[in-house]
This record gives C-alpha cells, structure tokens and sequence, in this order.
C-alpha cells in the first residue's frame, strides 16, 4: 500500500509526487481531470512504480496504509473545500489531510476546526520554491497539532531543501500558521522583486545601461551581501536572448504583471494587525498599477513623458553602482524588518508562539526568498525572539546606517527625473518615520479632535483625555 496520497496534479502536486516517489516513497496519485493522472504516470519514468493513479478519491483513499497522509494541492479555495469533503467521507479517524497549496490562513483556521470535529486532523503546509523546489526541494511551512506533524514530519524532511545538511521544513505553530507564515513569505517576496525592479528602472532608464551590463551587475552583486536566488535569476533573465529577434529578451516582454492574492493577503493581515508593511504594499500596488498599461500609455501622452535621464548624478558608473547596491540592501531591510514584525504581531495576537528564528531558517534554502540575508536573521531570532524591529540590531542597524544615506540619493535622483520608485520609495519613508522622535502626529491628534471630539494627551498632562478650544466646539 502506498504511504502517503496526493490529490491534484497541477505543476506543484505533480513535481511533490515525484519527490517524494525519488525518496522512496509509494504516493497514491489523483487528480480531477483522469487524462492528467495518465499522463503524469506515462511521463514518470523509472519512478511509475512508486506511484498508483487513481480514478476517484475513493480509489486513493484505499490505496494509502492508514493511518492515512494525504496532501491535498489543488488550486486555493473552495477546490480545497470540495476535495477535502470528499475525501474526509473516506478517511477514518487519525487520518491526516494536508493541504500544501496557498490557502487563505482563515480558510486552513476554519477547516482545521471543521475537520477536528470529524476526527481528522488537517495541517495547513505552505510550500515554497515553483516547480523546480516542489520538484527537488522546497521550503515548507507547517502549522497543526504537534502530534499530527510529527506522523508525516521525516516525509516532509526527506523531500524539503536542506542547508548545510539541515532540513528546511518546520511546523512553525498551530493551525493557520504555516499558511501565514507562507503568505508573508509571499509578501517579502514581492518586495523584493519590485525593489529589484525599480534598481532595474534606475539602470534601464535613468543611466542608459544595456541589458547585458545590467546581467553583469547584478551578478558582481550575487556575491555580495545581496546574494540571493532573486538577484541570480534576475542576472540570468538579463542576460537572456531572444531566440526570435536575437535581441535581448527582456525588452520585448509585456510590462505588465500578474498576481495571484498572496501579496495583497499579506497587506490585509498587516493593516488588520496594524503593523506596517509599507514595502510590501507598495510592491503590491506597483503589480496593480502595472496591469493598467492603457491607462499608463494615456497618461504619459497627458502629462509627457518624464526625462527619466539620471546622468552623472549618481558619480560614474561604478560609484553608481555601489550606491544602487547600498540602496537595495537598505530597502531590503526595511522590507524583511516589516514582513518580521507582521508575523510577530499575528503569533502575539494569534497565540501561536512563531519560532521566528527557525521560520528564517527554513527560508535559507530551497524558496523564492532564500538568501545570504536570511542565516544572519535566522541567528538574530535565535539569540533574541523577542526583538522589537531587525533594523534596531546589530548587523541590521551598522548596516542600514552604513546604506540609507544611499537608499536617499538613489530615491532623491530617481525622484527628480521621474524614475518612479514605488517601493523603494516606501521603504525610505518607513525608515525616516521609524527614526521620528515627535512626529506629526500631533497635528493629526489635533484634527481628530477638532471634527469628532476624539480627545488627544496634553504633553503636560499625561494619561487625561483633553479637548481643544476650537472655535466651532
Ligand atoms: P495548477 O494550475 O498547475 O494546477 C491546479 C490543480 O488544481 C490541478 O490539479 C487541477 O485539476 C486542480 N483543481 C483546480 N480546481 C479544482 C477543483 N474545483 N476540484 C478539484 N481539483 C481542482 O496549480 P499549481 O500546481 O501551480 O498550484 C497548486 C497550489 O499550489 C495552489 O494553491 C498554488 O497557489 C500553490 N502554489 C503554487 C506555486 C507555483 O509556483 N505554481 C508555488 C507555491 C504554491 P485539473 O487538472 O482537473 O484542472
């Protein structure tokens, strides 16, 4: 009989089957639509005879040596809600159903109640790393009881990334955790990606450099204190021809983005929370603007066309470098400090007791995110979980001190030339708020109480409600 059962043969659950079938386990196989399931099977190779298709979620569910595991990676939503229904009609009691997909962490927080009622445990698994990390090793984030991890843990372990010989999957706490823990992933990831664009933007349009030059940079920076999976691909992409026109890929591909509802997840909880992520949001928003290519091509004919041209602003071509490189490690901070501090406020709120340390760890390899960055986060955590903001320790703070001032030109330039810098931006504005002894808020406080007697403290009389002698109270 097979180990463990997988629904749902998409890009993700077929690449996971054939993990976990290379590491030796038997996997039952279903996937709605029967003709992906034969072809899945025809094109496995040597590994077929570890995996048993199946027809129907009964099939699967008599296939698998109870008590039993079965993953379910199907597309988010009510898909999980139908599959898991069914499939629950068929499991027995101290069965596992795991959905590995990017569900809503409310979502996984209902279901584990609803399926607890029926006497099946549910873990909500995020999964990181697209198909080559599904396929070879990703990043893996569990939230659930203890006592149903542990049934299906060395699985997870045995197919996870590993870092420096560690496995790179954890149950990070209870429930909707994992699943959390995976959309702020996401949230990070998309800060990333836009600020890395935005240095791109810089490049392309402010200092005139071919896509070849920019390849070579953002490799030099690959060994750099940026190194990262991002800044590797972004060198490769770069570097890419096309076979078509011969000329470089990037140029001719549509600049318009898409999103699939993580990153804008990942700004809700944080507003809901009310922990900033301004970062994120800006990353976010830059995605949605994006899509809105007429708009944008009307709007440059409205208002013209920016000058764009940064010049010798930013000294010569190397010096311009290091200042583009010293900025994106700032917003980089900055953005990985809110996306920390958003997790710390939900396990606050939630109850869950997020080992942020080991959540940094877990991300070190085999997800979108794994950097060099995220081993000196990971020690951080595990010296003090409790820190208020990684911006205010060390490496953190020498480093940010030693890069804002250059995060501050490169947003300065790029702002006076019109190069937006959405996210970069925001990060800068996080930064110089954060370091804000008396900020405006005064101003707003005095507002609030001028239109809605909403009260405000009096420097010289802490701890009272006071109101204001505005002319119309
Ligand atoms: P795909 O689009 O490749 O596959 C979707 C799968 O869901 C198919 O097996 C499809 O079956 C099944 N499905 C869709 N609707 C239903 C339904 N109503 N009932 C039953 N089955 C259904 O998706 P991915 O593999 O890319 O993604 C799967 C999950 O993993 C998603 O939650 C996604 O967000 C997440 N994820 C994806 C990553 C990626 O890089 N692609 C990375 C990390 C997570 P059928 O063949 O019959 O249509």
């Amino acid at each position: 009989m097979a180990d463990i059962g997988l629904v749902g043969l998409g890009v993700m659950g077929a690449n996971l089957a054939l993990n976990m079938a290379e590491k030796g386990y038997s996997v039952a196989v279903f996937n709605r639509t029967t003709e992906k399931t034969d072809a899945f099977i025809a094109n496995a190779g040597s590994l077929a005879e570890r995996l048993t298709p199946c027809k129907t979620l009964t099939e699967l569910a008599e296939a698998v040596e109870p008590p039993r595991p079965v993953v379910i990676m199907v597309k988010a939503g009510e898909a999980v809600d139908s599959q898991a229904d069914i499939l629950a009609g068929h499991l027995a009691q101290g069965d596992i159903l795991i959905d590995a997909g990017n569900a809503n962490f409310h979502d996984t927080r209902r279901r584990v109640k609803e399926f607890a009622d029926r006497g099946i445990d549910f873990l909500g698994v995020g999964v990181s790393g697209g198909e080559e990390g599904a396929r070879h090793g990703p990043s893996v984030m569990a939230g659930g009881k203890p006592e149903a991890w542990a049934r299906v843990e060395k699985i997870f372990n045995d197919i996870a990334a590993k870092f420096e010989g560690e496995s790179c999957a954890a149950l990070v706490g209870p429930e909707g955790a994992g699943h959390f823990v995976k959309t702020i992933h996401n949230g990070i990831e998309y800060a990333d990606m836009q600020m890395i664009a935005e240095i791109y933007g810089i490049m392309r349009d402010g200092l005139g450099m071919a896509p070849a030059e920019m390849a070579e940079v953002f490799d030099q920076w690959n060994n750099g204190p940026l190194k990262s999976y991002l800044i590797e691909i972004t060198a490769a992409v770069l570097g890419t021809t096309d076979p078509k026109t011969g000329g470089p890929l990037v140029d001719i591909i549509l600049d318009t983005a898409g999103q699939k509802g993580t990153g804008r997840w990942s700004v809700i909880e944080a507003q809901d929370l009310g922990s900033p992520a301004t970062v994120i949001e800006a990353a976010v928003a830059a995605r949605s603007l994006s899509s809105q290519k007429e708009q944008r091509v009307a709007d440059e004919a409205l208002f013209g066309a920016a000058p764009r041209k940064i010049g010798p602003a930013l000294g010569d071509r190397n010096s311009a470098m290091i200042i583009l490189e010293e900025a994106m490690l700032a917003g980089k901070i900055a953005a990985y400090a809110q996306g920390f501090a958003v997790m710390a406020k939900a396990s606050e709120s939630f109850g869950w007791d997020l080992p942020l340390g080991t959540v940094a760890k877990i991300w070190r390899a085999g997800c979108i995110i794994r950097s060099a960055f995220l081993d000196d986060i990971a020690s951080t955590y595990e010296a003090d979980g409790a820190i208020r903001s990684l911006m205010t320790v060390e490496p953190f703070t020498g480093m940010l001190k030693a890069t804002h001032g250059s995060l501050r030109r490169v947003c300065a330039e790029a702002s006076l030339k019109g190069v937006p810098v959405l996210a970069l931006g925001s990060a800068l504005g996080y930064f110089d708020f954060a370091r804000t002894a008396r900020s405006t808020a005064d101003l707003t406080q005095a507002q609030r109480d001028f239109f809605g007697a909403h009260g405000f403290e009096r420097l010289d009389e802490p701890g009272k409600v006071a109101h204001g002698p505005w002319s119309n109270a």
